[in-house]
């Protein structure tokens, strides 16, 4: 039986669960269990053909030419309707310094209408081996709606100018560091500098662990990052064990839409479940303060 996408989002489930201020959303959707237990060891990789060449698409997968190399498809198995894989015509890796410009800059053409967003090769990126953003509608996500909105609260902010406000978000949200301004090349050379704080503070290979999303409202562009102590929770896993789950975090996870492939785990992960899941696959909100600086 043929699988299809989007009729798996149409009959997606969606149930909220809150802890201690923190409010999310869970989304069951069968549909996403290839991308959340998706095997992203360089052997895994090199043994599978790469579904986002243009030689291994799907026939009726057509696109739209995104400028700079890049395409937009529509996502096979999407989280939102739209939701754009945006992927370069060349093979080759996952690397945030290679796209954060493009994401910046298609953020602005999309301006008021779509997120795009950026899943590091460890942080839930199904295809760390071929260079790809993702674009979502504006304010999908609760974070999303909150940063957008300027609820008070919402972010600390360290570093305030005439010209760009950096932050941090406050508890109790997954810690991320918040870069706002009006200017693009002003922006992005605020963000590549986080993230080389990011890699020289907590070293990983081939870059620091994170999840970012771009998107422009009003004439500002917000850039989020969100820095990744690890790949999955401790309690992933598809064992019946009780405390197991299914839910490999990627950005849209961060922004508090978690996906949940399995029913089981959709009836049963509770708003304290998820806090616990953020605390584990997060960095300390400590160690952010030094690269925000
Ligand atoms: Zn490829």
């Amino acid at each position: 039986m043929m699988v299809k996408g989007v009729d798996c989002l149409t009959n997606s489930e969606v149930r909220e669960v809150a802890f201690d201020g923190l409010r999310c959303k869970l989304q069951f959707n069968p549909g996403r269990v290839v991308s959340a237990t998706a095997k992203v060891d360089a052997k895994s990789i090199a043994a599978r053909p790469c579904f986002l060449c243009e030689k291994n698409r799907p026939a009726e997968q057509r696109g739209v030419d995104a400028g700079d190399g890049y395409v937009f498809l529509c996502n096979p198995m999407p989280i939102f309707n739209p939701h754009f894989t945006v992927p370069t015509l060349d093979h080759r890796p996952q690397l945030i310094a290679d796209c954060l410009p493009k994401m910046l800059e298609l953020a602005e053409r999309l301006s008021g209408e779509y997120t795009v967003f950026y899943n590091g090769p460890k942080c839930g990126a199904s295809a760390p081996d071929h260079l790809h953003l993702q674009a979502s509608p504006l304010g999908a996500p609760p974070f999303e709606e909150q940063l957008i909105a300027d609820t008070p609260g919402f972010v600390d902010w360290s570093d305030k100018r005439d010209s760009m406000t950096v932050g941090i978000t406050a508890e109790p949200e997954p810690p991320a560091i918040v870069i706002v301004g009006e200017e693009r090349s002003t922006v992005l050379a605020r963000a590549m500098d986080a993230i080389a704080k990011l890699a020289s503070q907590f070293p990983t290979d081939p870059e620091p662990m994170l999840n970012a999303l771009a998107l422009h409202v009003d004439g500002q562009l917000r850039v989020v990052l969100f820095p990744r102590a690890s790949h999955r929770p401790s309690n992933f896993g598809h064992d019946p064990a009780p405390q197991n789950v299914l839910v490999s975090p990627g950005l849209v996870d961060m922004l508090g839409l978690l996906i949940t492939p399995r029913r089981e785990d959709f009836e049963k992960i509770t708003g304290e479940a998820v806090a616990n899941i953020y605390r584990e696959v997060s960095l300390e909100r400590e160690g952010l303060i030094v690269v925000s600086d």
